[in-house]
């Protein structure tokens, strides 16, 4: 297994190295290091038209043989891309952070957590039962005759992916919806980040030789690269493409969800756009520990340079009391370092951002230096103030937070039910906080996919009963998560097969259950072979 890649700056089509034609040759484009702004090796060079085409078409081939692999065949094809990637980690965090400026041993957690949710895909297939078998037997006799009709969820075709910023790794080329969308059976194409064209190339590397070495058609993946909108727009609107996957801005994703809704045959896009992540610091917890929650708080805003989809950028806490919390937290701001944000872009948008509300700043960090450095600020208002002026509570990318004074449970509770959706929702309080406070979880619950007590919200668990998804705006479906095993859901279908034969019948939804598989007969969950309990 390789343990480092050269990078050629082609698109990757079905295995097969892209080249530049006439049109694209002369707009080839570079990754940046954000520390000096300065253009890393080598160039990139965007994929045209004929290669979006090619992509899909390899795609639209692959996709019957793929889709009906068995679930140990695609856990193994999971497992062979996560030993990649673990086997060329040093070479993906190099480029990771020169391309980035994410410290090191972040990057390397990432590229854990990337191969440990390929793993946990694998886990899911090769167990089986995510395909929801259900099975109603007939009965001839009754009448009228009651049909045999069987059903579990079958591949969508290909599926196109956009890579997100701020997760070179994990969010990316072989990150969570890539992950998803292959176990659920579906051939991928990934329009790269152009903020990270290096690491991109790498990842895509390493899926192509799983593909290779696991015997797949070749068409089960290729890699885009594009620093424009011109790749991903034709991505979304070829007319084979079955499935969008994204993780950006509200903007991106809504353009994303316009051309999708717009097609000949529309499409799902399951875009993960922006999120503000309120928290509620509650009286009790306020008066037994001010101190610990500034200094967690602090920790979670400016995590990765408060460039997390979960970082907490509006905090309410009570009025009076919450003047020592303020204090320490305007201490630990004014102490922090400065960072270096993703890309140029980013740092723009922040640094324009922050400006707007510098009436409301109350402390700030060290100063940035040259590249794309951004500054740590605090910001503050009251609930008047926020009311007077809904555009504050929309997200800024970066290391800030506002924090709102509110006086009493009923600011609270107007706050809450003012919120659009988001990713999570944290309430720091006591247990006594809790009852008190009862009608704000149920407001909140309405608001968010994850409602956190007691933690803050960066850092999101790869786990089979996580939620990372929330109502609209935050994602583009809000029935969906794009963490954790139930990701897979969004890329899959429901199909009934009514009156076919053992013989023709998937193995998943045979009688004898030769898979084993947890499934609903006749209206009892069984994973038995015989299928009585
Ligand atoms: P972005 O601008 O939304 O871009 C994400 C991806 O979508 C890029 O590949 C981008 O291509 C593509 N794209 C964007 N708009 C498009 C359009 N109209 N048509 C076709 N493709 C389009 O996100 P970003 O560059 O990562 O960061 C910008 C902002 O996104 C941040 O300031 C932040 O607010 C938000 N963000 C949110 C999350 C999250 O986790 N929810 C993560 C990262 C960023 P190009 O780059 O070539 O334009």
């Amino acid at each position: 297994m390789n343990t480092s890649f050269e990078v050629h700056g082609r698109s990757l089509i079905a295995g097969q190295m892209a080249s530049p034609n006439e049109a694209t040759v002369t707009r080839a484009f570079h990754g940046f290091n954000p520390v000096d702004g300065s253009a890393l090796p080598p160039a990139f060079y965007p994929a045209h038209a004929a290669d979006v085409d090619a992509a899909v078409l390899a795609a639209v081939a692959a996709a019957p043989v793929y889709g009906v692999l068995s679930g140990r065949a695609r856990g193994q094809f999971l497992r062979r891309i996560a030993d990649g990637i673990d086997a060329a980690a040093g070479c993906l965090i190099e480029h990771a952070h020169a391309e980035t400026a994410l410290p090191r041993p972040r990057l390397t957690g990432e590229v854990a957590r990337t191969s440990g949710q390929l793993r946990h895909f694998a886990d899911v297939v090769e167990e089986g039962s995510w395909v929801m078998a259900r099975i109603d037997t007939g009965n001839p006799d009754r009448t009228p005759p009651k049909p045999d009709v069987r059903s579990m969820l079958r591949p969508l075709g290909p599926v196109a992916v956009f890579g997100a910023s701020n997760f070179p790794l994990a969010f990316s080329v072989c990150g969570g919806d890539t992950a998803s969308a292959l176990a659920a059976g579906n051939p991928v194409i990934v329009k790269a980040h152009p903020a990270h064209p290096a690491t991109s190339e790498v990842a895509g590397r390493i899926v192509a030789e799983a593909v290779e070495a696991c015997g797949l058609p070749s068409g089960v993946f290729s890699l885009l690269f594009d620093d424009g909108h011109e790749v991903g727009s034709a991505l979304v609107t070829h007319p084979e493409i079955c499935a969008v996957g994204f993780t950006g801005s509200l903007r991106g994703g809504k353009a994303l969800m316009d051309l999708a809704a717009k097609r000949p045959r529309p499409i799902p896009v399951y875009a993960e756009m922006g999120s503000v992540n309120p928290v509620f610091i509650l009286p009790g917890a306020l008066a037994d520990r001010a101190e610990q929650l500034a200094t967690g708080l602090h920790g979670s805003f400016t995590l990765g340079g408060g460039q997390f989809c979960t970082k907490p950028g509006l905090v309410f806490a009570p009025a009076g009391a919450s003047s020592a919390f303020a204090e320490r937290l305007q201490q630990l701001t004014n102490a922090g370092p400065a960072f270096s944000l993703l890309t140029s872009g980013i740092a723009a948008v922040y640094e324009k951002s922050v400006a707007a509300r510098g009436h409301l700043q109350t402390a700030a960090g060290a100063t940035a230096g040259s590249g794309w450095g951004a500054k740590t600020v605090l910001l503050e208002t009251t609930f008047a103030g926020l009311a007077a002026e809904p555009a504050l509570a929309e997200e800024v990318f970066g290391p800030t937070t506002l924090l709102v004074h509110a006086h009493g449970k009923a600011e609270m509770l107007q706050a809450a039910r003012a919120l659009e959706g988001h990713l999570t929702a944290t309430i720091l309080g006591t247990e006594a906080d809790l009852v008190e406070y009862e009608d704000l979880l149920l407001v909140l619950e309405s608001k968010v996919g994850r409602l956190i007590f007691n933690a803050f919200p960066t850092g999101v668990e790869v786990c089979h009963a996580m939620v990372h998804g929330g109502p609209f705006p935050a994602t583009s479906d809000g029935r969906s998560t794009s963490v954790g095993s139930q990701a897979i859901f969004r890329f899959a279908r429901p199909v009934a097969y009514q009156g076919l034969p053992q013989s023709v019948l998937p193995e998943a939804l045979r009688d004898d259950n030769p898979l084993g598989l947890l499934r609903l007969w006749n209206g009892a969950w069984n994973s038995t072979r015989t299928n009585k309990l």
